[in-house]
């Protein structure tokens, strides 16, 4: 049993001032595997002011004082990959590939935020002026439970990068997790002040970051709906916010497309991370002409996907991260069903002879862009086939969508391809990859976001222009 009882404010742990004990769960077995003591407000405003403390020495480093402390959490964060690799498998449920991966990304984040550092000009000269790019202040870091010591990783060493010091929330939900990044933080001695973390309620310490007058910028990760509320709450102080929200991802397979290699790509797109992946490609767009084809293909791929306990080296996907996560997702499958979307694989319940866990079925429905599974972002293994008859139909449909995060072109000619997307309304598009390029910028069009983070773009977020003139 896990008993996480302090947070980390100016340099140090300590017991919150809030006592709210919540509990956390192993998703597998829904057991209870510990407690996380949450932080209140009056803990808040104290990591608040403890960050407000440190902005100016820290904004008055230089590039190889940021980079010295930056690598030195990279050392620290590297060195945990095995303790983080069990507490995301016991906490969040990824399968152990999946979570191979999220266990080595915080470190790799860490060094990519050290390279755009390299790389950044803090200063521009502008006709007769000097552009100084100066760090805006106090940076809010709100994270969710998906990828927890990713988010805080990029975050914060991205904000720190630029000169900003940080009152980091991570999610309530992931505070085993989110324990061991603070330990190797507090190890890598970054100046007391300079980060400050306190695990609480979105509306509780979440709503004092929002409202805080000494919190200059938010950069938030997680569902549209507080995304929005967050830009609301933050205008009165005109913060500074940077929003990377939810998604309905396309993937287009085209009619040149090998389906042998374009179904794969399609359904590991669909299903990543659980089907808890912002970026996931929920609405697989399949030519009419090859749908039958399309739709065997796709029926025979999942049959090979296993839906189960993340210990099984057979697992591709773990359970959902919550009892209220799996209902949500049950209940939009019931959905899919309700508004008449043909059920290809899948369906309620568990997956066979499962008992516990919060295990779901991964399930593939055909349906219309209408409907309200095409439209609606679930946050599970839950895909819907959608038919069109010309590319220009198939880009349409793509971008008929209140977000534009992510999309995934697959077809024979890769300049085909390039094309099209070229003419969707997404943050990133890939074509016939799924790969991630980390100096690229990452956010969303439409309602998955606002500003962008990674590279220089990621950055600029956290920093000022201020113009200079010498008369
Ligand atoms: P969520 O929005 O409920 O919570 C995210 C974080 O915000 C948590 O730390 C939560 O405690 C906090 N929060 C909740 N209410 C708040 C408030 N009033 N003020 C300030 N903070 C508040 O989302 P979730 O359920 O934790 O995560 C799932 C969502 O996140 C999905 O919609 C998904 O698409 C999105 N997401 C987006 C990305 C991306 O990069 N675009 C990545 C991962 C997840």
């Amino acid at each position: 049993m896990h008993y996480i009882d302090q947070i980390y404010i100016n340099g140090a742990f300590v017991t919150p001032h809030g006592e709210e004990q919540y509990p956390l769960y192993n998703p597998a077995t829904e057991e209870v595997i510990g407690y996380v003591r949450l932080a209140d407000e009056h803990d808040a405003l104290q990591a608040i002011a403890a960050a407000k403390a440190a902005f100016p020495g820290w904004a008055a480093t230089d590039k190889a004082q940021r980079i010295a402390v930056l690598a030195r959490m990279h050392a620290a964060v590297a060195a945990r990959e095995e303790t983080l690799f069990d507490a995301i498998v016991t906490e969040y449920g990824a399968p152990r590939s999946r979570a191979r991966w999220m266990a080595q990304y915080p470190a790799d984040v860490i060094r990519q935020a050290i390279s755009a550092l390299e790389n950044f000009a803090f200063t521009e000269q502008a006709g007769s002026a000097e552009v100084i790019m100066t760090p805006v202040g106090v940076a809010g870091l709100i994270t969710p439970w998906n990828s927890d010591a990713g988010f805080i990783c990029n975050k914060l060493a991205t904000a720190m990068a630029a000169g900003c010091t940080a009152a980091i929330k991570p999610s309530e939900m992931s505070g085993i997790q989110t324990q061991i990044i603070s330990e190797a933080l507090h190890e890598a001695q970054v100046p007391a002040g300079v980060f400050n973390i306190i695990t609480g309620r979105g509306d509780v310490v979440g709503e004092v970051i929002n409202r805080h007058p000494d919190i200059a910028k938010i950069s938030f990760t997680g569902s549209t709906a507080v995304g929005k509320h967050i830009v609301a709450s933050g205008a009165q102080s005109l913060k500074r916010v940077t929003l990377e929200l939810g998604g309905k991802s396309p993937t287009l397979i085209l009619d040149d497309a090998d389906l042998g290699q374009a179904v794969p790509l399609a359904l590991a797109a669909g299903f990543m991370n659980n089907g808890q992946a912002c970026v996931a490609g929920t609405r697989i767009l399949v030519p009419a002409s090859r749908q039958d084809e399309c739709e065997q293909a796709i029926r025979q791929a999942v049959a090979q996907i296993h839906s189960g306990y993340p210990e099984d080296p057979r697992t591709d996907i773990g359970p959902m991260v919550s009892h209220k996560q799996w209902q949500r997702v049950q209940s939009y499958i019931q959905l899919g069903i309700d508004e008449g979307a043909r059920l290809l694989t899948g369906g309620t319940g568990r997956p066979g002879g499962m008992t516990r866990g919060w295990c779901v079925k991964p399930t593939v429905f055909v349906g219309d862009n209408q409907m309200r599974i095409a439209r609606e972002e679930i946050f599970g293994p839950v895909l819907v086939v959608i038919p069109y008859h010309s590319d220009a139909e198939a880009i349409a449909l793509a971008n008929d969508t209140c977000y534009g995060l992510s999309a995934v072109v697959l077809g024979g000619d890769a300049a085909r391809g390039a094309a099209i997307a070229r003419q969707i309304d997404a943050g990133r598009v890939l074509v016939n990859t799924l790969a991630h390029e980390p100096q690229a910028p990452f956010g969303g069009f439409k309602q998955s976001g606002q500003g962008r983070e990674m590279g220089k773009w990621g950055m600029q977020a956290y920093l000022e222009p201020k113009t200079l003139l010498v008369g």
